[in-house]
């Protein structure tokens, strides 16, 4: 089908639909299928629930206001990608191993205080997500701001294609989802994707100069706004650490957060930059990150009757992870708790990096140090206390008389370490 005569359909409708429990009326629904289930049985549902027209991929499901292409997930890819040269407006893509979601939404709500901005909702960075998140921008919209997230090679560039981004931002290059890139060669190379797109598009690259990998993978490219310590960045702005929270200054002016972990002031910064480069004002930017509670369990500090509690159980990998342990020995409070659970995605090179946290572990001095998983359970240690299974763990915590601590729960998405908050809240 012509691409345009789609983009009209689109523009006619209220939106697309990928998902007939949560369509809206006069929604475009586009049937796409996965390994487990064909999208094209759902056709008939989105129309008799007030879809305008169903596009599938399948003949076999045709109907009266069905339209049949090769391939729905392209079609679908193929008319964001369309939109994106329909609205002409910036859109910045944000990348990199750990911190995209926090960066997007610090990067959002500075934006937001002078410009009408869409941004990826929650985590849907990936080639669906990335599409729907276009096309959930309007006329009315100035600035789009797309997460990537990736865990193979080729990812990035495809979506940067869809996205077309003339803006860009890489967190950082680290070890995560080593399994699918093959290392941090890998990852570095992956990432990179974005950098490659943007120098031959003349694109904008943000540049964190504390950042060996992003200083030298874009030094010879003309087009890039650097911020950091240097005083010869464009944007000097400095990190520090106030309480359990990450600051940071620029121009004299300290913007505190609610957020732990001093890798969160780069977080902040390259929000500030992206800020300051757009024109907002520096107090509307100190104002927009001072007022930003993250969400989903990521980095949150937790004040408790006895102890303060420092949650960060929406994912983890060997970076995330040893630098949330070294924040924690940072912290001035008395007695430190510490409960890690299992790193996934991890590849080859798993129990070396499980053995790896539980030595660094070994060497600071926690008042309790707890790890849980079958990967961490695997490891050697005389000091650490491991658990192969959550419950048993739990039983454990709950019968330790934690008072006056300061506990760190880390671990990937699909241990649940949340599960914990309920001993204490
Ligand atoms: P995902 O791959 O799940 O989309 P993400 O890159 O979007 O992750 P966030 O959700 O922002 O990352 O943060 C997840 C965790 O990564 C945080 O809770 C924290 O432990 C860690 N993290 C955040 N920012 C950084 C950073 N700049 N450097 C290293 N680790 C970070
Ligand atoms: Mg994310």
């Amino acid at each position: 089908m012509d691409i345009s005569k789609l983009h009209q359909l689109f523009l006619d409708s209220t939106g697309v639909s990928t998902d007939t429990r949560s369509l809206k009326i006069n929604n475009l629904f586009f049937a796409l299928s996965g390994n487990q289930f064909n999208g094209n049985k759902f056709a008939k549902q989105a129309l008799d629930k007030g879809a305008t027209k169903a596009i599938i991929d399948d003949k076999d499901f045709e109907s009266e206001n069905t339209i049949l292409v090769n391939n729905c997930l392209e079609a679908l890819q193929a008319l964001a990608n369309y939109h994106r040269n329909y609205l002409k407006i910036d859109i910045i893509a944000i990348t990199g191993s750990n911190g995209k979601t926090t960066t997007k939404e610090l990067t959002t709500a500075v934006l937001q205080k002078k410009y009408r901005v869409v941004a990826t909702k929650g985590n849907l960075n990936n080639h669906i997500g990335v599409p729907l998140t276009l096309l959930s921008m309007t006329k009315e919209t100035e600035i789009g701001i797309v997460e990537m997230g990736a865990n193979h090679q080729g990812e990035i560039r495809a979506l940067c294609e869809i996205a077309e981004p003339n803006v860009g931002y890489i967190t950082n290059f680290g070890k995560a989802h080593l399994e699918g890139f093959g290392g941090i060669e890998g990852v570095i190379k992956g990432k990179s994707e974005l950098y490659n797109y943007l120098i031959s598009n003349q694109g904008i690259i943000f540049i964190n100069t504390e950042d060996k990998i992003q200083v030298e993978k874009c030094n010879s490219y003309q087009n890039t706004i650097s911020f950091g310590e240097m005083k010869e960045a464009n944007y000097a702005i400095s990190n520090h650490s106030h309480n359990h929270s990450a600051s940071i200054t620029h121009d004299n002016k300290i913007i505190y957060s609610q957020l732990t972990g001093k890798y969160n002031s780069a977080n902040m910064a390259a929000a500030t930059a992206i800020g300051l480069y757009f024109k907002v004002e520096l107090n509307s930017i100190k104002e927009a990150i001072e007022n930003y509670v993250p969400s989903n369990n990521r980095s949150q500090v937790i004040e408790t009757n006895h102890n303060t509690i420092i949650l960060d159980a929406y994912n983890a990998n060997p970076t995330s992870m040893a630098l949330a342990i070294e924040n924690l020995d940072t912290l001035s409070s008395k007695q430190k708790t510490i409960i890690l659970g299992d790193m996934f995605e991890v590849g080859p090179t798993s129990d070396e990096e499980h053995q790896q946290i539980v030595e660094l572990l070994e060497n600071l001095d926690f008042h309790l140090a707890i790890v849980c998983g079958e990967n961490f359970y695997k490891t050697h240690t005389d000091k650490v206390i491991s658990f192969k299974e959550f419950n048993e763990m739990k039983l454990y915590v709950s019968q330790q008389s934690l008072e006056n601590n300061t506990i760190l729960i880390k671990g990937s998405r699909g241990m649940q370490l949340e599960r914990l908050l309920e001993l204490w809240t």
